[in-house]
């Protein structure tokens, strides 16, 4: 098999670029406000390392919900290249179960959320989201964005058995089907509940 492509994915084509926005953000401090949203955790070095942004808007409830984006420091463009070095994959599941848990943790104390209901209502729902591609029209620095899936944000996705389940529908004239899906708009979280929420991240992610 010839790796020679594939290999051109590798270390060497990750070093930061000065036009990547996330790239700039990734030299700001835990606590500063990044060109988006706030810094909320740092791990590892500018070659193994993560940061974590808490993001002002979501398509959710701006009252309950909100999403953290995970980058690696290094202008990684795919999933493949996580492996570049070690210590690299190693931080990146670290950063990822801490996250995980620090929006649980603080979810299911806001709202009384249980570890196991039968009531969709009491339950503690987390989606993880990302993708990558080497078309360069859309090749960009790898974010992950981590969320509570309900309401709006819940809804089934292409690849979910469910999604397949929904009732299909056909447009008239070309008798294309589709299903519907209720649309989503972003809406700013106000100020005084983002700066508690990254002051309460920042507090869970630390240890
Ligand atoms: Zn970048």
């Amino acid at each position: 098999m010839d790796y020679k492509e594939f290999d051109k994915l590798g270390a060497k084509n990750t070093e930061p670029k000065s036009s990547c926005n996330l790239c700039k953000e990734a030299k700001s401090k835990v606590g500063s406000k990044a060109g988006y949203g706030a810094i909320v955790y740092k791990i590892g070095d500018i070659k193994t390392g993560w940061f974590a942004t808490l993001s002002p808007r979501t398509g959710g409830n701006p009252k309950a919900d909100f999403t953290i984006q995970l980058m690696p420091l290094r202008h990684l463009t795919h999933f493949s290249q996580i492996h570049s070095y070690p210590k690299l994959a190693e931080n990146f599941g670290i950063a990822f179960s801490k996250i995980c848990k620090a929006i649980s943790s603080v979810l299911m104390q806001e709202e009384g959320l249980m570890a196991s209901t039968e009531e969709k209502r009491l339950s503690m729902p987390l989606a993880a989201y990302g993708k990558c591609t080497t078309w360069k029209e859309k090749k960009e620095h790898l974010h992950i964005k981590i969320f509570p899936f309900r309401g709006n944000i819940g809804q089934p996705y292409t690849v979910d058995s469910s999604f397949e389940r929904k009732e299909v529908f056909k447009e008239k004239g070309t008798g294309k089907e589709f299903v519907k899906m209720i649309h989503v708009r972003k809406v700013m979280i106000d100020t005084k509940r983002f700066n508690k929420l990254a002051r309460e991240l920042i507090m869970l992610l630390k240890d």
